[in-house]
């Protein structure tokens, strides 16, 4: 299935070029009191609402996907993991290039791990991405995302995909410079993931995806999964390692070579076989009256 979320916090059903409304597949969500659970309600209980759109899907109102704004097709994640430098030739791009490792070493992946990227960076590809700090170089990092579908640590390589709700399209949006890369990748709209979640039986290997990201037509990245330093099952079981990974977590696994800088008016499109395409556009942001304070 291709789940997406749209417009008001709809819920709809993508085929071909429509989407049902299938909003009433949330009623089967229990209701929560505070304090919140730390996972994402939908994605815990994907199976029951899975069920509850296909039977509401041959009687649901259809619209055309080109007339719908697409949001985060995850409301809440718990968390945003992320893979560095996960290809070999973007960590050679990135090692050669001053203005991408601002006197940083560059290690390998094996060696810095994963970050994480703030929950409030999330958008989805209809709201754009906002430059915070235009007058700096901010690049685009095409990434295939994983969604975590049950909790686990300690996952065995072997059973990995076994904790794979689904795949999406995404966009880890960088601010280049000497600081942390948490900070930098975690502004407002840096975090882009779309068009929806296609969920894990529609994609038998994620470790041959062909994928490209272009700037106004002009073609930037190129790549496959197969190229994967650290391959999604390798991903989840470092991660792991480290956190309990729960439902709705997602997994941002890596951006190959050519990644590049973005300026206000450009139009970034990012397609995934088997998976779908985005289409993002790039504004400044506007200064606030807090910024006016700092
Ligand atoms: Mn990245």
């Amino acid at each position: 299935m291709r789940i997406c979320r749209f417009n008001d916090n709809r819920l709809g059903l993508v085929e071909g070029e429509q989407v049902r409304d299938v909003t009433a597949a949330l009623n089967v969500l229990p209701s929560y009191r505070y304090p919140l659970p730390q996972f994402d309600p939908l994605v815990a209980h994907l199976p029951e609402v899975m069920h509850q759109i296909a039977l509401l899907a041959p009687t649901a109102q259809a619209l055309p996907l080109s007339q719908i704004t697409l949001l985060s097709p995850i409301a809440n994640p718990g968390k945003i993991v992320a893979a560095p430098v996960n290809y070999i030739n973007h960590l050679n791009e990135a090692r050669e290039q001053a203005e991408i490792h601002h006197n940083n070493r560059v290690a390998a992946i094996q060696e810095v791990g994963l970050f994480l990227k703030a929950n409030s960076a999330l958008v989805g590809p209809s709201a754009g991405v906002e430059l915070k700090h235009p007058n700096r170089r901010n690049d685009h990092e095409a990434e295939l995302v994983v969604v975590i579908g049950k909790a686990g640590r300690d996952i065995p390589r072997s059973r990995a995909l076994e904790y794979v709700a689904g795949y999406a399209v995404g966009l880890d949006m960088t601010t280049r410079g000497p600081e942390e890369r948490s900070l930098r990748k975690s502004i407002d709209s840096y975090a882009v993931m779309g068009p929806w979640l296609v969920t894990a039986d529609e994609v038998p290997d994620p470790s041959n995806i062909a994928f490209r990201l272009t700037v106004n037509g002009e073609p930037r990245q190129q790549a496959n999964t197969c190229d994967l330093i650290i391959d999604v099952p390798g991903l989840i079981a470092f991660a792991s390692s480290f956190y309990t990974l729960h439902p709705g977590d997602l997994l941002f696994t890596g951006t190959p070579e050519g990644v590049g800088p973005v300026v206000p008016g450009d139009q970034i499109d990012c397609s995934f076989d088997g998976i779908g395409a985005i289409t993002v556009k790039v504004r400044a942001a506007v200064e606030t009256e807090m910024r006016d304070k700092l």
